[in-house]
């Protein structure tokens, strides 16, 4: 059994980590006094002669070298900043994030010859860092422990309970098993998820993720992330739920206390209401595609806006036309504005292409429109070219071999639109780079770990 305890400066990694090592059985590692000794200097030392930047280089250099096995392993507040420590501190690993608050942070570390980050007082100065490490300890941790009125022992049972249990009751696992098998997914999808009632396969430690759709039947996701979930070492499994009301998925997700959710259509608006902290992309979007609970927080993160900027980022201050003004539509005229391009976008329903204009300080128009904009960039997001339909919302005649034409549908990913793009000279993006992308960043926001594009790619289904 191997558990890694991360969490900001006086939140009791250490003594946890010495308690839980005794319960445990198992060794003891702690990053920060593996730093001191190689280094023969303490922490302070280190940084005062090398700065923070000298500090993270020699953390990364132990934690990459960590012993393997069976072990508690404790960390610096900082560790998870880096998405590489957290892919190596995750595999095969359970990661348990402890918290405290922040007036009982301060007291405890007051005393502390740690030197500060920042050159703001004690208070302000965790309330900041907490401000921004929050996400990230939470996408990096499997559970969570809130040490402010806890005693070092009764936090040390509470993570060997989750160790031993889980936080899955073997009913919530079959309510699940029954709400998939009734849900219209595909037989070998509700087969996949037998593995929640096998007592021999199911692992107490497993956290479950899931997309919430409906319909959710078409979506590469779950085969995607349960590949990725394996390739990284992770005690996760990834499951669809497939179902008109938002309000009962949300229900199965409180009962199998789901750690990370994928959203799709028709509830990205929708889930905004259920959420404590949105990011502010998401917030400036109006849609939410990813979830992650931790302890008390929702967080709620738009991924799909990065999918659609990152292949376009070469491009800048150019004349964008945008077909459709749906949920695809939001993010993506957020990603070509934050590329200071000049955006119209063109809708069948001209209404719905003003109110998003209009949101966005951009021109709108119907389709008949696009002849007379000679745009320099396309993006189509409306669905015509999905399959079983497969059309293309632009004729030859209209497009030009100085266009770069980037189509969001990703089944097929050779669309109609694009063949007759590619046929005329341009530059074309398919809908999968937008997808591999978006589930890379989604992956981060799931599991602080940062997968390379070419490891999304490859485990496409
Ligand atoms: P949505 O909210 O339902 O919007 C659909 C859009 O398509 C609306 O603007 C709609 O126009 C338009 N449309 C649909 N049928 C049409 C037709 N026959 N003629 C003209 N316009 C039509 O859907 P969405 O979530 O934005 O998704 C749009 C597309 O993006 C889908 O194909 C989806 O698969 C794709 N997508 C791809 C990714 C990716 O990762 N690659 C991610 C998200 C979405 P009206 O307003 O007039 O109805």
């Amino acid at each position: 059994m191997r558990v890694v305890l991360i969490g900001f400066r006086g939140t009791g990694k250490t003594e946890t980590g010495r308690l839980l090592s005794h319960l445990l059985s198992v060794p003891f590692l702690d990053t920060d006094a593996i730093i001191e000794t190689a280094a023969g200097m303490t922490i302070h030392e280190i940084f005062s002669r090398e700065g923070e930047d000298g500090f993270r280089a020699r953390e990364r250099e132990v934690v990459r070298t960590l012993p393997a096995g069976d072990a508690v392993v404790g960390t610096g507040g900082g560790v998870i900043l880096d998405p590489a420590n957290v892919a190596l501190l995750r595999r095969g690993s359970t990661v348990v994030l402890l918290e405290a608050d922040e007036s009982v942070i301060e007291k405890r570390i007051a005393a502390s010859t740690r030197p500060p980050l920042t050159t703001l007082p004690l208070r302000e100065e965790i309330a900041a860092l907490l401000e921004m490490r929050r996400p990230l300890y939470a996408a990096a941790s499997d559970f969570s422990v809130d040490t402010t009125a806890r005693s070092p022992n009764e936090v040390c049972l509470t993570i060997q309970k989750f160790l031993n249990e889980g936080t899955v009751t073997v009913h919530a696992r079959e309510s699940l098993v029954s709400f998939l098998s009734g849900s219209g997914i595909s037989d070998s999808d509700v087969n996949d998820a037998r593995v929640l009632t096998d007592k021999d396969l199911w692992e107490p430690r497993t956290r479950l993720f899931a997309i919430a759709g409906s319909p959710a039947t078409q979506s590469k996701s779950p085969a995607l992330f349960n590949r990725l979930f394996s390739r990284y070492g992770l005690f996760c499994h990834y499951l669809r739920f497939q179902d008109p009301d938002l309000s009962r998925i949300l229900r199965l997700a409180n009962e199998c206390d789901l750690r990370g959710m994928s959203v799709t259509i028709p509830f990205k608006q929708e889930i905004l209401s259920s959420l404590t902290d949105i990011e502010v992309n998401a917030d400036a979007i109006g849609a939410v595609n990813t979830v992650v609970w931790s302890g008390k927080r929702i967080y709620g993160y738009n991924t799909d806006w990065i999918g659609i900027r990152e292949p376009l980022s070469e491009l800048r201050g150019e004349n964008a036309v945008l077909l459709g003004a749906g949920g695809a539509a939001a993010a993506a005229v957020y990603a070509l504005l934050s590329l200071d391009m000049d955006v119209t976008i063109l809708n069948r329903t001209v209404e719905k292409a003003e109110v998003l204009a209009t949101r966005f300080g951009c021109s709108y128009g119907p389709p008949g429109a696009f002849d007379r904009l000679n745009p320099t960039v396309v993006v189509n997001a409306t669905s015509i070219g999905m399959e079983p339909e497969l059309k293309s919302p632009l004729q030859k005649h209209q497009l030009r071999s100085t266009m770069t034409v980037f189509d969001l549908v990703y089944t097929p990913p050779e669309t109609p639109l694009l063949r007759i793009a590619r046929n005329t000279g341009c530059q074309t993006i398919p809908g999968t780079e937008m997808f591999v992308r978006q589930a890379a960043a989604q992956f981060r926001h799931f599991t602080g770990i940062a997968p390379p594009l070419e490891l999304v790619r490859d485990a496409m289904p």
